[in-house]
């Protein structure tokens, strides 16, 4: 229920009738006033959006959110100037980053060249920012061996690749569920500043559990990559829910599912453990669009009581 009229001075301004008389040209004027009249009657009682893109849920729109939108077949959609994968039913999700600003600009083009912007208001969330002093300077960015470093950038890359794969079928319509129930030992978005220096965020939502304890697939998805010993984050598998959405679960112990395989909701695909740099058992899960990560918790919804 939410025509966009503000953008209906940007519609091709039909040509006024040159060379018919002026009565004629005031008649033509009447009718295209009352045919306009009539097309906002008309989206005012159905709903019907004058343009197509619509925002399903604007007001979920927050830092960290994924949200559907409803466009045209065809059309093509940028959210703040980046490409977003549109459905063949002409739907796409809304990825919104942790530092996504207040407004985000939404420009669709439909099949026939016709073109809209729209801002979509982000409700700016507060992260647990921990703040750190005095620290001796080899704690805020301890040296690497140059071998180390060359075996970080390795498996960022793997990871990266894994993530980059364009599966076109939204795997992920069966909806979207946590991979177990647990305390959540650790959120979306916080983030370190130690010295004064900031550390990358935390953009996985921790829950702990022990040793042993199955993961699941939370939605349907292709298994991209199995790292059993990666330097952070021990364990690791992604899993591809289509049209550019992914899941990583880090920190595993085992894995019951191979690359390549397609696993449906629900299935065990591994046990939580305490690989790589880590306190402590827990799943770490993550979750990307199109680039964006964005919150598992918001994603996922509120966690069931066990
Ligand atoms: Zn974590």
């Amino acid at each position: 229920m939410r025509p966009f009229f503000s953008d209906l001075t940007a519609q091709p301004n039909p040509r006024a009738p040159c060379g018919l008389p002026q009565w004629r040209q005031a008649q033509a004027l009447v009718s295209l006033s009352l045919g306009l009249a009539l097309g906002l009657m008309l989206a005012l009682t159905f709903g019907a959006p004058l343009y197509a893109l619509t925002v399903l849920k604007p007001e979920a729109a927050q830092q960290g959110a994924l949200i559907w939108a409803q466009s045209q077949p065809g059309a093509k959609v940028t959210v703040a100037g980046k490409a977003v994968p549109v459905l063949p039913d002409g739907r796409l999700l809304i990825a919104l980053g942790r530092d996504a600003p207040a407004k985000v600009e939404l420009v669709e083009t439909l099949a026939n060249g016709q073109s809209q912007t729209l801002a979509l208001a982000v409700k700016q969330r507060k992260f647990d920012i921990q703040r750190i002093d005095g620290l001796p300077s080899g704690k805020v960015t301890p040296p690497r061996k140059a071998e180390l470093q060359a075996r970080i950038n390795r498996e960022v890359a793997e990871i990266k690749a894994a993530r980059a794969i364009m599966t076109p079928y939204p795997l992920f319509d069966s909806g979207i569920e946590w991979p177990l129930l647990g305390r959540i030992s650790g959120v979306y978005g916080s983030q370190r500043v130690l010295n004064g220096t900031p550390k990358t965020p935390h953009y996985g939502i921790d829950i702990a559990r022990p040793e042993g304890t199955s993961v699941r697939a939370p939605a349907d998805g292709v298994v991209r990559l199995i790292h059993t010993d990666n330097y952070y984050s021990g364990g690791t598998l992604i899993l591809d829910h289509g049209y550019g959405l992914n899941s990583a679960f880090l920190h595993m112990k085992a894995f019951h599912v191979s690359e390549g395989d397609y696993v449906p909701k629900g299935f065990v695909i591994g046990t939580v453990g305490s690989t790589g740099r880590s306190t402590g058992p827990h799943l770490d899960w993550r979750i990307t669009y199109n680039g964006v990560r964005v919150d598992p918790a918001l994603v996922a919804g509120p966690m069931p009581k066990q």
